[in-house]
């Protein structure tokens, strides 16, 4: 990203550096397999790489477009906090496309995903290879279909509460009684984090605990995988038939069909000649058939046919009975006031809550301290922030244009007289401060400028306020109204 490393012992310094980024990181992924689970883990986060640190930067490698987008979205900010707990210089995580050095193959053709282009060519200097963490086989990327259940989600671990018990009694049913009328197919959808992958999973291990009949359960994704993979290796029909022979096939995530048309396809027939034939289909998505606009007509109706259940947004209520579960099993014991409080501020999803509470248990077990107020807000500083009030670019352009009365155009514009150009550097230090988005992003929506540009801004505009307090006391005071 920026230069700087001309000398030999430059490099020595930065491969030192890179060793010492690796201990941090392989305690970083050590922790986000305990707190996503190893299911998540694999499928999304095994892959990813370290890349070098710049400033309060960290870059990170993944190996596709997809992966990356994704992994920016669901745990970009939970990175950015790891990291940051490692090493508090650290503010911001960097997401960038790039193969690091042969990630172990494992046969899911998680390669050929959505036309993402053969990576970009990762960075020359020695500190920037990407380290890929190795981590042993797991039972999910074995090419059959059994199903690679989180033995975590079970029924007996899901907390019921108004918002999720009619999705609840509904999987309870169809695993009590697969391919019953009115529950074919059992559609549940809802918004993230709030147990869709839970409540399939238990559908399964519950049918699978009984040993009847025979489970598949994986992501729309990786459905798609399988599927491309099939048709590379010339196995469609082996493909076809193995996930025409299950009992219960349950696909999660379908939302990502949308726009794979002939996956889309391959689906709406394996689908029929399933329900045909008097199995069980399971299926969630983040909205209900209707709304899943971009599915083919015929296989959302399809899809409705059946019994469709919707997990609402968490209540308080629930947030505190799952906090009180999840505090018992731990045997860790956390006072109410604590839970009450992660209640309170923690509304987004469940996994998030979770995510919380397993940090505070993890250093209470750490440091044999006992779960205070005080604690819960130091431990968690960074959480807790993230869930208060979130600034968008445009808000802190709009903020900082006014403060130096210059037109809100001027932001993006290609004036580059200071009078401008100065706040412009301003707002693109602030956004790199308090939003989370990355440095291309940050320069796109400051009239399309490269990254390289927002770097110089942050930069000139944190020379400038060691220079002049006043100039540091303006950009202080901005930060505040902002984050207020
Ligand atoms: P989704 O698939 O809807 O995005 P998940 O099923 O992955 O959400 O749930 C995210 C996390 O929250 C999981 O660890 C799950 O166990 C937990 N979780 C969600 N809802 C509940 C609940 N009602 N009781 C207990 N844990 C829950
Ligand atoms: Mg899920």
């Amino acid at each position: 990203m920026t230069g700087g490393l001309e000398g030999y012992d430059e490099v020595a310094e930065a491969n030192a550096q890179k060793s010492i980024l690796d201990i941090h990181w392989s305690r970083i992924c050590a922790r986000l397999k305990a707190e996503v689970g190893e299911v998540e883990y694999n499928t999304w986060l095994r892959q990813m790489g370290v890349g070098p640190v710049d400033e309060d930067e960290i870059t990170l490698y993944l190996p596709t477009r997809f992966l990356r987008d994704w992994v920016r979205g669901q745990y970009g900010d939970r990175l950015g906090a790891l990291w940051h707990a490692e090493i508090p210089a650290i503010r911001r995580v960097e997401l960038q496309v790039a193969r690091g050095p042969s990630p172990a193959a494992d046969g899911d053709a998680s390669a050929a995903e959505s036309g993402a282009p053969s990576a970009a060519t990762p960075p020359a200097m020695p500190v920037m290879d990407a380290v890929v963490v190795e981590e042993p086989r797991t039972a999910e990327v074995r090419s059959d279909l059994a199903a690679p259940l989180d033995p975590r989600f079970t029924f007996d671990t899901f907390v019921v509460g108004k918002p999720n018990e009619f999705a609840y009694a509904c999987a309870r049913r169809v695993a009590e009684r697969p391919s019953s009328p009115g529950f074919n197919p059992l559609f549940l959808y809802g918004g993230v984090g709030l147990g869709k992958t839970h409540l399939m999973h238990a559908i399964g291990s519950e049918l699978v605990r009984e040993g009847r009949v025979s489970v598949a359960y994986m992501s729309a994704e990786k459905f798609m995988y399988r599927f491309i993979a099939a048709i590379r290796s010339q196995s469609t029909m082996e493909f076809k038939e193995q996930l025409r022979s299950v009992d219960v096939l349950m696909i999660d995530d379908l939302q990502f069909l949308i726009g794979k048309d002939n996956t889309q396809e391959e689906f709406f027939h394996t689908f029929n000649a399933l329900v045909d034939a008097g199995r069980q289909i399971v299926v969630s998505a983040d909205k209900s058939p209707s709304d899943l606009s971009g599915l083919e007509d015929r296989l959302r109706t399809r899809l409705g046919c059946g019994m469709v259940a919707d997990i609402h947004a968490t209540t308080f209520e629930l947030r505190i009975s799952i906090l009180e579960a999840k505090a018992t099993a731990s045997g860790v014991e956390v006072p109410a006031k604590v839970l009450e409080f992660l209640a309170h501020k923690i509304t987004s999803n469940v996994r998030e809550l979770e995510g919380a509470l397993n940090r505070l248990i993890a250093h209470a077990n750490l440091f044999g301290r006992p779960v205070t107020l005080e604690t819960t807000q130091d431990v968690l500083h960074d959480i807790l922030k993230a869930n208060n009030r979130r600034v968008t670019i445009e808000e802190i352009q709009r903020k900082v244009a006014e403060h130096w009365n210059i037109r809100l155009t001027d932001m993006s514009s290609a004036r580059r007289s200071t009078v401008v150009a100065r706040p412009r550097q301003v707002a693109m230090f602030l956004s790199k401060q308090l939003t989370s988005r990355s440095l291309p992003e940050i320069g796109r929506k400051f009239g399309n400028r490269d990254h390289t540009t927002v770097i110089y801004a942050v930069r000139r505009v944190m020379e400038l306020m060691e220079q002049d307090p006043a100039f540091a006391e303006d950009v202080e005071l901005l930060r505040r109204m902002l984050e207020s």
